[in-house]
């Protein structure tokens, strides 16, 4: 049987990065290649119900040991990777026994993972930490949880250390551009709860995250041959550039925010003087504060359409997830029971928010609550992302206990 690292290995050379631009299901084919190796090892390790979707959800289950009739859980990670960095030819470096210090990255060296950026690695010493070339991404965002995951069954179905009832494996495509549930039918899952694993670390309980929606902001000038263009010509890449310089950049943004504060983040802008569009993302963790953040893009707006009548500016908002703390509060028994695995692990656990969104955000508001746990992750979506082998052995260790805090409960009728 491949080891944790194997598994991980395996996983992140295979290029499966989501297209934001697609409108097709996988947004990228290429993810698939993924999918079916994962319903290939489910398959061989003799796991039940294996299922491989046409938009590239797979789904197992490791049937139940136990006598009684226990809850059945789902494990939750994505196969995806992010737009935002290539993942085309992931050439991961093990750095065994590593021995305290930066991380210069072989394949461009000014690419350097530093302590001083990255607390964590002081703890490490001696540990096997994973890193890539520094030309791509590593991916550990999330194939780590997809190792984990997929060790955790592993262990589970062949070496019978622990009684546990049943438990899904759901690998799912897109979760990086926020489609990651699209094609899961929640009911068919069957799960009282879910677990994502896609949090950084080890020994985290994310338990709240944002709420989050998409604005994309248009600007439509005039566009004619600059020798005739006073008085005539409207530019809209300069009103674009405008509304930029107006956002704030001391308060509600990511670079000035921290803990439960909000922001307002412009990640991509594209167009000419005709037309020219940004993308921001908007993030609060109350929906009160979303709307705050909205409705500030829209004054931004009107005092640009005074000063420029005859450009037209619109702002599109669309919701992207919500806050999951409301919905894991119908399930109190997910959150306490991984609190529980945790402890058994021999960590002490952190319940934490998390500034960002996962799955377990979309999954909790279909009806599934769904917190996330620790596997491992660092500086996701960046070509100094790294994991630790002991982190992810970490996580596989919590999923155990996981399943079998959980193989001593009762399933209601
Ligand atoms: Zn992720």
């Amino acid at each position: 049987m491949p080891t944790l690292l194997d598994r991980f290995l395996a996983y992140v050379r295979i290029d499966t990065q989501a297209d934001e631009h697609s409108t097709t299901s996988p947004s990228s084919a290429k993810q698939l290649d993924l999918c079916r190796l994962l319903a290939a090892e489910c398959r061989s390790l003799g796991l039940a119900d294996v299922d491989l979707s046409p938009h590239g959800v797979v789904t197992a289950t490791v049937p139940a040991t136990v006598a009684h009739a226990a809850p059945t859980i789902a494990w939750v990670a994505h196969v995806d990777t992010s737009p935002e960095t290539s993942g085309t030819g992931v050439a991961p470096i093990v750095h065994r026994d590593y021995r305290g210090g930066d991380i210069v990255l072989p394949g461009a060296p000014d690419r350097v993972i530093r302590v001083a950026d990255n607390p964590e690695l002081a703890g490490l010493v001696g540990a096997t930490i994973i890193t890539s070339d520094g030309t791509t991404l590593l991916g550990a965002d999330d194939k780590a949880g997809v190792a984990v995951i997929m060790a955790a069954a592993e262990r589970l179905v062949n070496r019978r250390e622990v009684a546990h009832g049943p438990i899904r494996l759901v690998f799912t495509c897109d979760e990086e551009i926020g489609r990651g549930t699209e094609h899961l039918d929640v009911a068919r899952i069957g799960a009282v709860c879910g677990y994502t694993l896609d949090g950084s670390g080890r020994g985290t309980i994310d338990a709240e995250t944002f709420s989050a929606d998409l604005a994309v902001v248009t600007v439509t000038g005039v566009n004619i041959h600059p020798s005739i263009g006073k008085g005539r010509l409207v530019n809209a890449m300069k009103i674009l550039g405008e509304f930029l310089a107006a956002l704030p950049t001391d308060r509600l943004s990511p670079e000035t925010t921290a803990g439960r504060d909000g922001f307002v983040h412009p990640y991509e802008i594209g167009g000419g003087v005709a037309s020219a569009e940004a993308r921001l993302i908007l993030r609060d963790f109350d929906t009160d504060g979303l709307a705050a953040h909205a409705r500030l893009l829209e004054s931004i707006a009107a005092d640009l359409r005074r000063r420029h009548p005859r450009a037209t500016i619109t702002i599109a908002v669309s919701p992207q997830y919500r806050n999951m703390r409301e919905g894991l509060e119908r399930e109190p028994r997910a959150v306490a029971l991984a609190v529980a695995a945790t402890r058994a692990a021999g960590m002490e656990p952190t319940v934490d928010v998390i500034r960002g969104g996962t799955d377990g955000s979309l999954l909790t508001a279909l009806g599934l609550p769904t917190p996330n746990l620790s596997t491992g992750e660092h500086n996701p979506h960046s070509p100094l992302e790294w994991t630790s082998l002991e982190e992810m052995e970490s996580a596989v260790e919590v999923l155990v206990r996981l399943a079998e805090a959980w193989g001593r409960e009762r399933a209601t009728a």
